[in-house]
């Protein structure tokens, strides 16, 4: 078994960590922040994620795994270092790789004995070049150092059983050695494992994530287009997943997509592609589709009334998928302060994502409107005079039509996830507008 450092506990690097130590792996997972480090410690995850904490506990309690602020302490004699630090957007559309920066410059000084640098986090392609000539470049010890791309491809949600059972491990190196390596600490989680070289690695990450995205974007404009000529979204999607070249995953329609990857790696891919003198037309058109679609919703309820001023508003949902406390470009995000702007008395549900929610608009008087943030789907619903669904949690889709006619003042129904069947909801005596639907706005 390996002794190995995880740079970074978030969403990637936490989890990572978690299940190398347990598959029985020794891992120590460092991270800046003191904070996250303590809540760890005392067995609690920083992130909401399904099974994290319980798995984070028992390793703990097995030995196989701790946390520390402490980067000298835990890279000094790992044999793999993997970095998982965030690489969010510049203003540019380029990713921030200074985060990537100061890990390596900290492991550059720390390690003592050869050590190989993994790097899950999404970067574009030909920054692990770079980062395994910036090691070697500022390395106090004379050890041998080489870095080999592991991209990931969990979705938040489902991170834990996503790792441990992965579609595929993807491993990127330019050396036996580093393959061996990689090999051997994957080897008990009996996956697929693909080797290719770090640039084609690196590629592949940013490949699979954009595809993702435009198979979203493409089904939100067939979804516009269905409603503009009176068919149904759901039934085109279900026609179409019969076939298994196109498959049966990601045809749901809906408010765009949100999360801290496919917006931001869109937009990379596009400004890699732009760097070198490409205009990559289909990327640019899933980031343009998406950016529109996310406010599909508001426009439908604009056109529908005169004011949104005064109006008791239910808000279903904040994070930008279920099983999330992620709010990273949430459609709620841009809903939201329109709203307010407007004049909203907004009433807000998340299961998991209100407190984060609370940190960007507090409860009270924002703008012209207001926000309250109230514990269950029928307190924001009583007496409500429209309501809007961003996320589509199981809270929130075991609600029966009923329930809103039950609780509303007026059942105006918004739906940005396309919870319901049309009928079914205007059987309820409910005005529902859905996206893709036959009865567009
Ligand atoms: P995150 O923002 O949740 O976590 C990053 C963590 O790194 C934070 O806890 C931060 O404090 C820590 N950190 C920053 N500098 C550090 C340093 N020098 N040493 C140690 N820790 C440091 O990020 P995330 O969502 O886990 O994403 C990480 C990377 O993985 C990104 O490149 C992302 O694109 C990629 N990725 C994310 C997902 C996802 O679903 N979130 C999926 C696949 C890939």
């Amino acid at each position: 078994m390996y002794k190995i450092a995880v740079a970074g506990t978030g969403y990637v690097g936490l989890v990572a960590g978690v299940c190398f130590a347990e598959v029985g792996h020794n891992v120590i997972c460092v991270d800046i922040d003191e904070k996250k480090v303590e809540l760890m410690k005392s067995g609690k995850s920083p992130i909401y994620e399904a099974d994290l904490e319980s798995l984070m506990r028992k390793n703990y309690e097995a030995g196989r795994l701790d946390y520390t602020t402490d980067f000298r302490a835990a890279y000094k004699d790992a044999d793999a270092i993997f970095i998982g630090v965030g690489t969010p957007e510049l203003p540019d559309g380029s990713a921030n790789l200074s985060y990537i920066a100061s890990v390596a410059r900290q492991i550059a000084e720390s390690i003592e004995k050869d050590c190989l640098v993994v790097v899950k986090s999404t970067v574009p392609v030909g920054t692990n070049d770079k980062v395994e000539q910036f090691i070697n470049d500022f390395l106090v010890h004379n050890v041998k150092v080489e870095v080999a791309s592991n991209p990931e491809f969990l979705a938040q949600g489902s991170a834990v059983h996503d790792t441990l059972k992965a579609s595929r491990i993807i491993i990127g190196v330019e050396s036996k050695w580093a393959e061996n390596i990689l090999k051997c600490i994957y080897e008990p989680f009996h996956l697929p494992i693909v080797t290719v070289n770090r640039r084609s690695a690196e590629m592949i990450k940013y490949a699979s994530n954009d595809f993702l995205a435009l198979k979203i974007s493409y089904m939100n404009e067939i979804a516009n287009l269905c409603e503009l000529v009176g068919a149904d979204v759901k039934d085109v999607a279900k026609g179409m997943s019969y076939d298994s070249r196109i498959g049966d995953k990601f045809l749901n329609a809906g408010i765009g997509y949100g999360g801290s990857c496919f917006p931001k790696d869109t937009k990379a891919l596009e400004y890699l592609a732009r760097q070198n003198g490409y205009e990559i037309k289909t990327v640019k058109a899933a980031i343009d589709v998406n950016k529109e679609q996310k406010l599909a919703m508001y426009k439908k309820a604009s056109r529908r009334l005169i004011t949104f001023h005064g109006l008791k508003v239910a808000v279903l949902g904040l994070t930008f998928k279920p099983g999330t406390d992620d709010l990273r470009e949430a459609p709620s995000l841009d809903n939201i302060p329109l709203l307010l702007e407007n004049g909203a008395d907004i009433y807000a549900y998340d299961p998991v994502g209100a407190d984060n929610f609370k940190k960007i608009y507090p409860e009270g008087k924002i703008k012209r409107g207001t926000i309250t943030y109230v514990e269950s789907v029928e307190d924001a619903l009583i007496d409500a005079n429209l309501c809007f669904i961003f996320t589509e949690w199981d809270e929130i889709k075991g609600l029966n039509p009923i329930d809103y006619k039950k609780h509303m003042k007026t059942p105006l129904v918004f739906d940005g996830r396309n919870i319901y069947e049309v009928q079914q909801m205007l059987d309820a005596g409910i005005e529902y507008y859905a996206i893709g639907r036959k009865q567009a706005l």
